[in-house]
C-alpha cells in the first residue's frame, strides 16, 4: 500500500533483514555442547528472529543417532531448560533464520537432518543459491523427495549424493560446491567431523574459533567471545574446512577464486553483522565509523548535533562527529522490547507506530540544527515519521545522512530487498526523495566510497548498482517477504 507516494509495509521497521545464522562446534574432550550452541545462536540473533533450531550427536555413539529441535521464534523462547539438558553430543550445528527463499514455517527451520546410506548429516546454511530451482527439478526428475522449500535442502541432497562417490564427506562437500552457485556459508556435520564451507565469493561471513579442546564455527566473531572461544581465523572464500581430533583444521582451498573475483556482501558491514564483529580482517565497527567520517567529508552541512537513529547509526553518527567536529549526541531512546511477537498497530493508527519503537529527546534537540545519521533507507516507511519528531521536539533543521548509497536493484543472494517500485529511490532524485522524508537536506554515501570501507577488498554492490558478481537468475528465486 502506499501513502504519500512512499510505500507502506506491516512490519514497523524500514529495515532490510539477513537471512540466517549459523553455528557449529566439535569438542574432543566429549563435554556436552548443546548449551554452547544455544549461547552462540543467542549472541547471532539479529541474523535471524523466525526461526531456530539445534542438533548434536555423540561421536562415540551410534553413527545415525542426532538429537535435534527446532521450532519458530526467538532462541529463548524456543528452547527451555529442559530441552537443552535432554540434548547430548559433543558435536553439533544450530541455526537462527529469517525466510527470504522459502516460507516461514516450522518445516523450513534448519538445521535439516537427513540419514541416508552413509549415516546422518546435519546442515545449517547461510545465503541463497540462485540455481537452487533447476538443481532440485533435476533431483525431484530423478525421485527426489523434498520435505521443505528451503534451497539448503537442495544443498543437502546433492551432499548426499555425492556422498556415495566420495571417499569422504568433505569430498562430498568439495563435489557439491561445484554444482551450487550463489551465496553459501554452511557448516555440516556428519557422524565424527564438523565441515564448514563458504562460497568461491565469500558473500556471508564464517569464521572458526577455538575453546579449549574444542573447535567452533559460526557466522560472526562476536558469538566466539560469547562462548568464551578465541578468534582463529575467518573461513576463506571458496574454502572447505574440516574439524576432526586427528586432523585439527584440515583445509580445502581447491575451489578458492582470484583474490579479484571475491565480493563480500558490503551491506554486512553496513548493517547486518554485530558491530562487535570482525569480518575477513575488517572491525565492522571500524567500517561503519569511517561511512560516517566519508559522509562527513564528502556531503558537510552546517549543525549543531550529530545523532544516529539507533542502534545501527549510531556508529557512523560518531565517525561524522568526529570527522566533522559537530558534537555528538544522543537525541532517541529506544524500546528495546519490541519483538517478533509484538502486535503492530492497525493501518488506521499506524502514525503511532514508529513512536512505539522510538522517542525523542526533546531537550537534546530543541532549537539545534540536526545532522541524523541511518545506515539506510529501503522504503522510507519510517525516516519521514522520524524527522517529523524530531521536528516536533524543537530541532531547527533535520539534515540526513545516510551511511549507504541508494538500494535500486534487487539481491539475490540472500537479503530481503523489495521489488524494484517500492524502493524510495527507485526513479526519484535525492531532491525529490528529500521532498518525501520532510529533510532540510539529505545526502547518501557515494558508492565509489564502498571499497573504501572495507580497505579495497573485493565486494558486492548488486543492490547499489546492479552489477552483480555472478549473473542474476532468470527465474524468480526470492521467497515470501514481508512487503
Ligand atoms: S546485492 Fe547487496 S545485499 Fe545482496 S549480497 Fe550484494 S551487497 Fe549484499
Amino acid at each position: 500500500m502506499e501513502r504519500n507516494g512512499i510505500y507502506e509495509q506491516t512490519d514497523i521497521s524500514d529495515k532490510l533483514r539477513e537471512e540466517c545464522g549459523v553455528f557449529g562446534i566439535y569438542d574432543f574432550d566429549g563435554n556436552d555442547i548443546a548449551s554452547t550452541i544455544y549461547y552462540g545462536l543467542f549472541a547471532l540473533q539479529h541474523r535471524g528472529q523466525e526461526s531456530c533450531g539445534i542438533a548434536v550427536s555423540e561421536t562415540s555413539g551410534p553413527k545415525g543417532k542426532v538429537s535435534s529441535y527446532k521450532g519458530m521464534g526467538l532462541v529463548n523462547e524456543v528452547f527451555t531448560h529442559e530441552a537443552l539438558e535432554g540434548m547430548k553430543g559433543d558435536i553439533g550445528v544450530g541455526h537462527v533464520r529469517y525466510s527470504t527463499a522459502g516460507s516461514s514455517t516450522r518445516e523450513n527451520a534448519q538445521p535439516l537432518v537427513l540419514n541416508y546410506v552413509k549415516g546422518t548429516l546435519a546442515l545449517a546454511h547461510n545465503g541463497n543459491l540462485i540455481n537452487a530451482p533447476e538443481l532440485r527439478r533435476e533431483l525431484e526428475y530423478t525421485g527426489a523427495i523434498f520435505q521443505t522449500t528451503i534451497d539448503s535442502e537442495v544443498i543437502a541432497y546433492h551432499i548426499a549424493r555425492e556422498r556415495i562417490h566420495s571417499a569422504s564427506v568433505e569430498e562430498a562437500v568439495t563435489r557439491a560446491m561445484k554444482k551450487i552457485k550463489g551465496a553459501y556459508s554452511l557448516i555440516v556435520m556428519s557422524p565424527r567431523k564438523l565441515i564448514g564451507a563458504r562460497d568461491p565469493f565469500g558473500f556471508k561471513p564464517l569464521c572458526i574459533g577455538k575453546r579449549d579442546h574444542a573447535y567452533i564455527i559460526a557466522s560472526e566473531s562476536c558469538a566466539l567471545e560469547t562462548v568464551g572461544a578465541e578468534f582463529v581465523r575467518d573461513v576463506l572464500p571458496g574454502e572447505v574446512v574440516t574439524i576432526t581430533p586427528d586432523g585439527g583444521i584440515v583445509s580445502d582451498v581447491s575451489l578458492c577464486q582470484p583474490k579479484v573475483k571475491e565480493a563480500r556482501c558490503i551491506f554486512e558491514y553496513i548493517y547486518f553483522a554485530r558491530p562487535d564483529t570482525h569480518f575477513d580482517g575488517m572491525s565492522v565497527y571500524g567500517s561503519r565509523m569511517l561511512a560516517g567520517r566519508f559522509l562527513a567529508m564528502d556531503s558537510a552541512v552546517e549543525a549543531d548535533l550529530v545523532v544516529g537513529v539507533p542502534e545501527s547509526g549510531n556508529a557512523a553518527a560518531l565517525g561524522y562527529s568526529l570527522e566533522s567536529g559537530i558534537p555528538f549526541g544522543t537525541a532517541f531512546v529506544k524500546n528495546g522490547y519490541v519483538g517478533r511477537t509484538f502486535i503492530k498497530p492497525k493501518q488506521s493508527n499506524r502514525e503511532s507506530s514508529v513512536r512505539i519503537k522510538l522517542n525523542v529527546l526533546s531537550e537534546a534537540v530543541k532549537g539545534k540544527r540536526v545532522i541524523m545519521i541511518d545506515d539506510s533507507i529501503v522504503r522510507g516507511t519510517t525516516c519521514d515519521r522520524i524527522v517529523g519528531m524530531l521536528k516536533e521536539a524543537g530541532a531547527t533543521e533535520v539534515h540526513v545522512r545516510v551511511s549507504s548509497p541508494p538500494f535500486l536493484y534487487e539481491c539475490y543472494f540472500g537479503t530481503d530487498i523489495p521489488s524494484r517500485e517500492q524502493l524510495i529511490a527507485y526513479n526519484r532524485t535525492i531532491e525529490e526523495i528529500r521532498d518525501l522524508i520532510g529533510a532540510d537536506s539529505l545526502d547518501y554515501l557515494r558508492v565509489e566510497r564502498l571499497p573504501e570501507l572495507v580497505e579495497n577488498r573485493p565486494i558486492c554492490t548488486g543492490c547499489f548498482t546492479g552489477q552483480y558478481p555472478l549473473d542474476p537468475p532468470t527465474e524468480d528465486i526470492r521467497g515470501e517477504y514481508a512487503e
